[in-house]
């Protein structure tokens, strides 16, 4: 198979293209670099079904001329991070949905499979302990900038809905829960990078809020066996599956934990929000994802736990030079 990624140069595209590239498919990656990076594709430049192409989803021409030579998509391609998301609503706004558009419309002139990457930001506020994909969403009104990403990512659902119903394509839609590991960077707010750093550099933890709010985290290469066994599952076109771990832990715990596994002496800190995000910010308490359709179609389960993620990032961190700019 030869496929397209879209965003390939970013954390996630790029583990899924090197996990492709390993096990015999050709890869094309289109990436604009924005948030992508070229260290975090180089060592794939060696393998002949690799290649890389600088570019955007906004070019529907570029889109048309490498789908052209693809057999299917997994697009990747979006606005990152909350930080990022609510410092650039437009540009956000902009990617996430014209991309989209621009990805399906290509795709289904050649009738080319995509897999679309969406986001637990979706359920919004939803305070259930775990989300399952029916559930109604719960998010907020448009002074509260965050919820500008899970509009946008929730458009691009209803739009691959569209395509899968209206015109036969075949779609997947992905739902990602904190995906977590190696190459993650922390400069658009991702925590774990961003306390591992803090901790190596001996600096204060930054836990916003109270800390007791409640997140899963998902190794990389976990999410990338999901999102692979989707694309190749017939049973998953025009649905919509949750990819995460169903483990929660507390950010104040997350905290201690990274503490106690880098040995640092760094204190934690509690930050309020608006302090880091101005006034237009509200945080979500629970965001812990329900698995069991992923686990029925696809036999889905995450081998990795929290720990191994943060020793995985941990290593990557000392090794590479501590390179996740908070
Ligand atoms: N967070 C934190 N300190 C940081 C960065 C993030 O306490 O330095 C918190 C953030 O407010 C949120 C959780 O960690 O409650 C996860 O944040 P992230 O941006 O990684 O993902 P998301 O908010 O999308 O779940």
């Amino acid at each position: 198979m030869r496929y397209l990624i879209t965003g390939g140069a970013g954390f996630v595209g790029s583990h899924l293209a090197e996990y492709l590239i390993h096990r015999g498919d050709e890869v094309v990656v289109l990436d604009n670099l924005l948030t992508g990076s070229l260290e975090n594709i180089e060592h794939l430049h060696k393998s002949p079904g690799f290649r890389f192409v600088e570019g955007s989803v906004m070019d529907k021409n570029l889109v048309a001329e490498i789908m052209e030579k693809c057999d299917a998509v997994f697009h990747l391609a979006a606005a990152v991070g909350v930080k990022f998301v609510m410092e650039n609503l437009v540009t956000s706004i902009e990617i996430n949905v014209r991309g989209t558009e621009n990805v399906l419309s290509v795709a289904a002139e050649g009738g080319k499979k995509v897999l679309i990457t969406s986001s637990s930001e979706v359920f919004g506020k939803s305070n259930k302990a775990s989300f399952h994909e029916e559930d109604d969403l719960i998010i907020g009104p448009p002074h509260k900038v965050r919820w500008c990403y899970a509009t946008s990512k929730l458009l691009d659902e209803f739009l691959a809905m569209g395509y899968f119903l209206e015109k036969g394509l075949p779609v997947v839609i992905v739902r990602l829960f904190n995906v977590c590991g190696p190459r993650q960077t922390g400069r658009y707010g991702m925590v774990i990078p961003r306390f591992v750093k803090q901790a190596l550099n001996g600096e204060p933890i930054t836990v916003y809020g109270t800390g007791k709010q409640i997140r899963s985290f998902l190794h990389v290469k976990d999410a990338v066996v999901g999102m692979v066994g989707l694309m190749e599952e017939k049973r998953a076109e025009g649905m919509v599956f949750n990819i995460g771990n169903p483990q929660g832990i507390t950010i104040e715990a997350l905290a201690i934990k990274v503490k106690e596994l880098t040995g640092s002496s760094s204190p934690i800190v509690y930050i309020p929000y608006e302090e880091v995000y101005g006034p237009h910010f509200e945080d979500l308490i629970y965001r812990v994802p329900d698995v069991n359709r992923a686990k029925a179609v696809i036999g889905f389960q995450p081998k990795y736990s929290l720990e191994d993620i943060l020793k995985d990032t941990i290593s990557y961190i000392k090794e590479s030079g501590n390179p996740c700019s908070t």
